[in-house]
């Protein structure tokens, strides 16, 4: 549904509406074979800069001559960078440091010299090439900022759940325009400064006035850009599979115009916008194509002469030197991209309901917590469970490099989609087995997965593995998983165990359990950025199995300690090394025996046993810095 807010502001503008838009007859042409993303195009149709798959790389492609230059080739620059309108390309690197923290470096590159510029040293956190209502850049990050001319101008930015808009006088003002968004993106102003368009994650495309008033909600749209100031260009959003593909949208801001411009079936993302002409990429090929509208386009911004300048950000407390994680739980909302298990719960006598996008945010939030008590900075995608917090890829891409995160963690179960069960815990990172497109996510996702497989609660098949998703997908060349396209975060994606698998599946209806998954994942982390010495509290972790009694679901695939049907409401009593009870645990009825002590101070412990208000077993238990103590009880 499309609410549509007229305000007087937008009046004037209506006239245009009335004329009949569309793409120029016979205008539609290939500007790049292959391999071209977010391509974008100077006005005079000179200049074309794009970035091959991985953003390893950016390329500018002269159009009058066809000579590509390659710009830069180290620390990642491709996907965000910025073409100004004379030519000159604004870039960031990336660089890992000392315990794997991300610096930040800003570049400009003139085409007409060939040189190169470091415009803006290295810093922690986010740092982003956006453009100015000026015709200036500004690579703005979290404690410099570079502006390429005096008179930049204003310009707008997100990071997280706000949007800043900052003026010609470099005064912001930070704007939360919509109701529970997931984080803001792709904010613009309108070439005549009056307006700010952008996206709130996973609710939709609008365009605010400067003070953060909703002038127009366009529906679901992504990476939108201003053709003009009645005109706005943007992508379809296809949600998290995309298998209806996506195409380039004509919106105007009053809502009387909304119409597709790309071909039905081309799959077009990463729109831009170059005077009266919009460039596109195809999504699997990154073939960039070029349409002409017969609208007049905005008038082009006036060149500034570079007398470029470095200012100080303000920052609210925080430190430079604490990691930043950047969490997905995977899905959202009990759709049909889900993974869905009812199961038979005896201990419930009731059907219970396992949606894998339940479990993931259970996991995620945990994570969270766990890092956050760690000293981590963190973000997430989501925080809730409905249909539309399950993000287009696209978003949340965005979302992460705009959280400034030095790592990219996904969230997930596995399930085989076959009549086999196995469980295992499977880390999967961007590229080839043992060659991950982004360094560093081969080494998190082995470490993660070191700890993960060391979780005793469970009944693993096999190893653990780090695989990558090109080597472990045959969906084609380089095609892997999509979330982890476009970030060039090190990162991978965890699936945790199989939740087809029942004894499993069970396992992850407990809280407590999933907690244990992040808690371990934590211990990956720490070790990643040399932090595993650094934390005091340990976990006792545990199950409680009949001796003598079989699982009673029909389903016998089940393996070792899994064949024994798990305690329900037996109770756990732990006992500090001074006799003092600190903490009770109470089994659910969900057939997983599940404990957890979390956060424990590293001592000696007596763990009681107690069913019916029978002790059973007592044990001493000794808990270690940042570890997990393992007991498991069979009565
Ligand atoms: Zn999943």
């Amino acid at each position: 549904m499309r609410r549509i807010y007229l305000l007087i502001s937008l009046l004037c503008l209506c006239a245009m509406s009335t004329m009949a838009v569309g793409v120029k007859h016979g205008s539609a042409k290939t500007l790049v074979d292959s391999c071209g993303f977010f391509p974008q195009m100077t006005p005079d149709g000179q200049w074309l800069l794009y970035s091959p798959t991985e953003g390893t790389s950016l390329q500018l492609k002269n159009l009058y001559t066809g000579q590509v230059t390659t710009v830069a080739s180290k620390g990642y620059p491709g996907f965000d960078a910025i073409l100004s309108d004379d030519g000159k390309v604004y870039y960031v690197t990336q660089q890992a440091r000392k315990r794997n923290l991300l610096y930040r470096e800003g570049h400009c590159y003139d085409p007409s010299t060939g040189r190169d510029r470091v415009v803006l040293k290295a810093q922690r956190g986010r740092v982003q090439p956006l453009h100015s209502t000026g015709g200036g850049v500004v690579i703005n990050g979290e404690r410099q900022r570079y502006l390429s001319n005096k008179q930049a101008g204003a310009y707008c930015y997100t990071s997280g759940d706000a949007l800043y808009v900052v003026d010609e006088a470099g005064n912001s003002r930070t704007l939360r325009p919509v109701k529970d968004s997931n984080g803001y993106l792709w904010a613009s102003l309108s070439p005549d400064g009056k307006r700010v368009l952008f996206e709130a994650a996973g609710r939709g495309l609008y365009v605010c006035s400067l003070d953060g008033q909703i002038l127009a909600d366009l529906g679901q749209f992504l990476m939108p850009c201003w053709y003009n100031n009645y005109y706005i260009i943007a992508m379809s959003n296809a949600g998290n599979t995309r298998t209806n593909g996506s195409r380039i949208w004509l919106l105007s801001v009053d809502g009387e115009v909304c119409k597709p411009i790309s071909p039905q079936g081309e799959r077009a993302v990463q729109p831009c916008v170059a005077g009266n002409k919009v460039v596109y990429t195809l999504l699997y090929s990154g073939e960039v194509r070029q349409l002409e509208l017969d609208a007049p386009a905005a008038e082009g911004r006036k060149v500034l002469p570079i007398d470029g300048k470095t200012e100080k950000v303000k920052r609210e407390g925080g430190k430079w030197d604490v990691p930043r994680v950047f969490i997905n739980p995977g899905h959202g909302g009990h759709d049909s991209d889900d993974r869905h298990v009812p199961t038979w719960v005896i201990g419930e006598q009731d059907t219970l309901h396992y949606y894998e996008s339940n479990s993931n945010l259970t996991k995620g939030l945990a994570l969270v917590e766990i890092l956050g008590n760690k000293g981590y900075e963190t973000a997430i995608s989501r925080t809730t469970n409905f249909t539309e917090d399950d993000l287009d890829l696209f978003e949340i891409v965005s979302l992460a490099a705009n959280s400034g995160a030095d790592i990219f963690f996904s969230i997930h179960s596995n399930a085989t989609g076959i009549d086999k069960r196995i469980n295992f815990p499977l880390g999967l990172f961007r590229g080839w087995d043992g060659k991950p497109a982004v360094e560093g996510s081969l080494k998190l996702s082995d470490l993660v997965m070191k700890y993960a497989v060391k979780n005793a609660l469970t009944v693993w098949t096999h190893p653990e593995r780090s695989r990558g998703d090109w080597s472990f997908y045959d969906w084609g060349y380089k095609v892997g998983l999509g979330v982890l396209r476009f970030n060039k975060l090190p990162g991978f994606l965890s699936e945790g165990s199989f939740h087809d698998y029942l004894p499993e599946r069970e396992r992850l209806l407990n809280d407590s359990y999933c907690w244990l998954e992040a808690w371990n994942q934590s211990l990956g982390i720490d070790e990643y950025f040399g932090l595993h010495k650094a934390h005091k509290q340990g976990v006792i972790a545990g199950t409680v199995r009949w001796s003598n009694e079989t699982r009673a679901d029909e389903d016998r695939r089940l393996f070792g300690e899994d064949e024994l049907q798990p305690v329900n409401g037996a109770m756990l009593r732990l006992y500090n090394d001074r006799g003092a009870l600190c903490r009770i645990y109470t089994l659910d009825n969900r057939d997983n025996g599940v404990f957890v002590f979390t956060d424990l101070p590293a001592e000696k412990y007596r763990l009681e046993l107690y069913y019916d208000d029978q002790l059973v077993e007592k044990v001493k238990v000794k808990v270690k810095k940042n570890q997990v103590t393992y007991r498991n009880f069979k009565m």
